[in-house]
């Protein structure tokens, strides 16, 4: 895959992602090392999968991204791509690897998706594994995925047997959030309506071990000047849909409960996720 890297540094005025406003227990444990964060990101293509990931971390993470053509598309499996940045706020850092699945459910073999997902989430395990039967253990990268977008499409009728499928695949081995993208394709009442029936579905199916409510959102790579200020937002004829406005969509609850949860989901990855693979794979080979 390839690895991008970059550092940025936000001033408070410009806006900032919130990570070093952590409660102060674990930031000072965390200030030191800084925190190391690996968040995958999986939906259709078009769904605004970059635009959000650029909103929420202030960044273009994907600038020279080449998008494949439909002939091109079918013929493509999955692919992984992993980015990596850092960002520093109030000299708190963040090692923040953004794993990205272009082409999912564009192949005509669903199957094929889950795989390579599958695949890339285990060998990090594997990697970490690995790391930590070695010598060198103080100084292992975690690389395994803590959290999963999976984004869903906000003009179906709710979960595709697609989306289902996924996450009954995946939750075993990763936390997922579940995110209905575009938000603002949606009225009020459509939106609750999507987000009761996926609600519906995955307690029904078992798909998120802890079910949430699945968070609405909308991105945008632009600023917009609204009554003197700039914000982030996107231009209709009608009006301007504000990114980070609470009465607009749900993305400012989205970056909180990832920026105050980050601990609790690299807690769980590891106690829960990484222990059933670690204990599954000593079964296999005997040890
Ligand atoms: P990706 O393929 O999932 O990474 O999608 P992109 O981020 O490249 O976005 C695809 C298209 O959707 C672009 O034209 C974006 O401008 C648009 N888009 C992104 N986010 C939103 C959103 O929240 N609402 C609407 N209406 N369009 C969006």
């Amino acid at each position: 895959f390839t690895q991008l890297c970059f550092s940025c540094q936000f001033s408070d005025s410009a806006g900032y992602v919130g990570f070093a406003n952590l409660p102060n227990q674990v930031h000072r444990k965390s200030v030191k090392k800084g925190f190391e964060f690996t968040l995958m990101v999986v939906g259709e293509s078009g769904l605004g999968k970059s635009t959000l990931i650029n909103s929420l971390f202030l960044t273009d993470l994907y600038p020279e991204r080449y998008i494949p053509g439909a002939a091109e598309k079918i013929e493509r499996t999955v692919q992984i791509e992993a980015s990596t940045v850092e960002i520093e706020e109030r000299g708190v850092k963040l090692r923040l690897t953004v794993v990205d699945t272009p082409g999912y459910g564009d192949a005509i073999n669903s199957q094929d998706c889950f795989k390579t997902i599958i695949q890339y989430i285990d060998n990090q395990f594997e990697r970490y594994l690995h790391d930590e039967s070695g010598l060198n253990r103080r100084h292992i990268i975690d690389n395994r995925v803590h959290c999963c977008f999976y984004f869903i499409s906000p003009f179906g009728h709710g979960l595709k047997p697609l989306d289902v499928e996924f996450m009954k695949a995946l939750h075993g081995k990763v936390n997922i959030v579940p995110v209905i993208a575009k938000a603002d394709t949606l009225t009020l009442k459509e939106r609750e309506r999507l987000k009761r029936r996926v609600s519906l579905t995955l307690s029904h199916q078992n798909a998120v071990a802890h079910i949430i409510i699945p968070f609405a959102v909308i991105g945008s790579n632009q600023l917009i000047e609204v009554k003197g200020k700039k914000i982030r937002g996107r231009l209709y004829p009608w009006g301007v849909v504000e990114v980070e406005n609470p009465e607009h969509n749900d993305f400012l609850k989205l970056r909180t409960m990832l920026v105050t949860h980050m601990q609790d989901l690299q807690e769980v990855t590891q106690d829960l996720h990484y222990e059933n693979f670690r204990s599954e794979r000593l079964k296999r080979t005997g040890k």
